[in-house]
């Protein structure tokens, strides 16, 4: 069974052909700049050389027609024909509270997306773009939406009531969703393995660090609490965005800017964070190589190493108590010496690393020293190998 898993964004797609059977990826790739000049995509498919197509795409449909027809391309394609691709899963960002499952995509199921389009207007319209380009092209084949947020709908209500009248709860359904919840609940899976116990009883801490990032409190298998909220914009000091401030700021710093809503909003997601704080970049190779010699590039590695202490201190207040600690993403699965200073200075809990196991990169390894208080793992994240398991286990059904 091959599965189709795909990622839509607001001018971007990415693709990856997935064999069920052995797990293993057929073909991938990225197409960039749709509706932009200079549209282009990136194909690959595994054993053949990545080949590179630019031709306008005005649309995510045309985006898909090209990405469809690469995946059967004579020369360079990794399917004989449409017809060996069995299912499709969609990454979609926001399910609101209408979803705390993966779901087959139907009319009902596009119209509750649809209404969550209010609170994810960033988000939700690509990923909808592309369910509707290939319910349009693979009319046949079952198309399944995993969401980005149903793994944290487990959380209990004192960890997602804001404090704020509760009648915008009710009008608007204002309170705190949680993200990246395929890659908390892949790693909660992956770090019930290592521990080589039920998934249903581990506790953890799931760092997801990466452009976006986001802690998690796993408390026996299940979401309990987690950093981000309402939007992926709370919580942690990121790449672009500003995570946690007074909520103050925004309207002193709209008046004094004279900045609307919509100037304000790309301010806190596209121009702050570590790029920001640094001036210098909002990739962490560059903050760390800058480092040396620049006090603001230091100055913002310190205050995102600071921010995941504070959250790992915090949910270590949660849960009654934690079976381990885990990095994943671009950040959390590569950065040595970013891992080695957070858990420094988490030594009064009891945490210690093992220089020598934390030197790895993009490995699942257990990376604490044997007298650690806590286990800590690093565990390479997978979302589109998990999408393609929630499609698989819809599909068959
Ligand atoms: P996203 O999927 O949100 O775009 P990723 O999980 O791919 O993000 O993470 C991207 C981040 O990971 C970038 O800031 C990048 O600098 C960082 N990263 C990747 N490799 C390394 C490395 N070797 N050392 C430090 N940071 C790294």
């Amino acid at each position: 069974m091959n599965i189709l898993v795909i990622n839509c964004g607001s001018s971007s797609l990415k693709y990856q052909l997935i064999d069920m059977a052995k797990e293993e990826v057929l073909a991938k790739g990225l197409v960039e700049r749709i509706g932009i000049e200079g549209s282009v995509i990136k194909h690959e498919t595994m054993g053949k050389e990545e080949v590179k197509i630019q031709e306008e795409m005005k649309d995510h449909k045309r985006a898909l027609e090209l990405v469809l027809s690469s995946l059967t391309n004579k020369d360079y394609g990794a399917v004989e024909s449409l017809d060996a691709i069995d299912a499709v899963g969609h990454r979609v960002v926001h399910g609101g509270e209408a979803f705390a499952d993966s779901v087959i995509i139907n009319d009902e199921v596009m119209k509750a997306i649809n209404d969550n389009v209010e609170i994810a207007p960033l988000h939700n319209p690509p990923n909808i773009m592309g369910i509707e380009a290939c319910s349009e092209l693979m009319k046949d084949v079952p198309q399944v939406a995993v969401f980005d947020t149903a793994f944290h709908q487990t959380m209990p209500e004192k960890n997602y009531i804001y404090g704020l009248p509760y009648e915008y709860y009710e009008k608007y359904k204002v309170r705190r969703y949680g993200f990246h919840g395929t890659s908390h609940k892949y790693v909660t899976e992956k770090a019930a393995e290592l521990l080589n116990k039920p998934v249903n009883e581990v506790n953890l801490i799931t760092c997801h660090l990466g452009n976006g990032s986001s802690i998690t409190a796993v408390e026996n298998g299940k979401s309990m609490d987690s950093s981000m909220g309402f939007t992926p914009l709370e919580g942690l000091v990121m790449g672009t965005r500003t995570g946690n401030l007074d909520p103050a700021i925004i309207t002193f710093l709209m008046e004094k800017e004279n900045l609307n809503p919509e100037e304000m909003s790309n301010l806190m997601n596209k121009k702050s964070g570590v790029l920001g704080i640094s001036g210098v970049s909002s990739d962490f190779r560059d903050l760390e190589d800058a480092a040396k010699d620049n006090h603001r590039a230091q100055l913002a590695l310190d205050i995102f190493e600071s921010n995941v202490r504070k959250f790992i201190g915090a949910y270590f207040a949660t849960l009654d108590h934690v079976d381990a600690i885990v990095f994943t993403a671009g950040v959390g699965e590569n950065s040595i010496s970013m891992r080695a200073s957070i858990v420094e200075g988490l030594k009064n809990l009891g945490l210690k690393i093992d220089d020598k196991r934390n030197d790895i990169r993009g490995k699942a390894q257990e990376i604490s020293a044997g007298d650690s208080s806590v286990k800590i793992f690093v565990i390479p994240t997978n979302e589109e190998l998990m999408i393609a398991k929630e499609t698989l286990a819809l599909t068959q059904k």
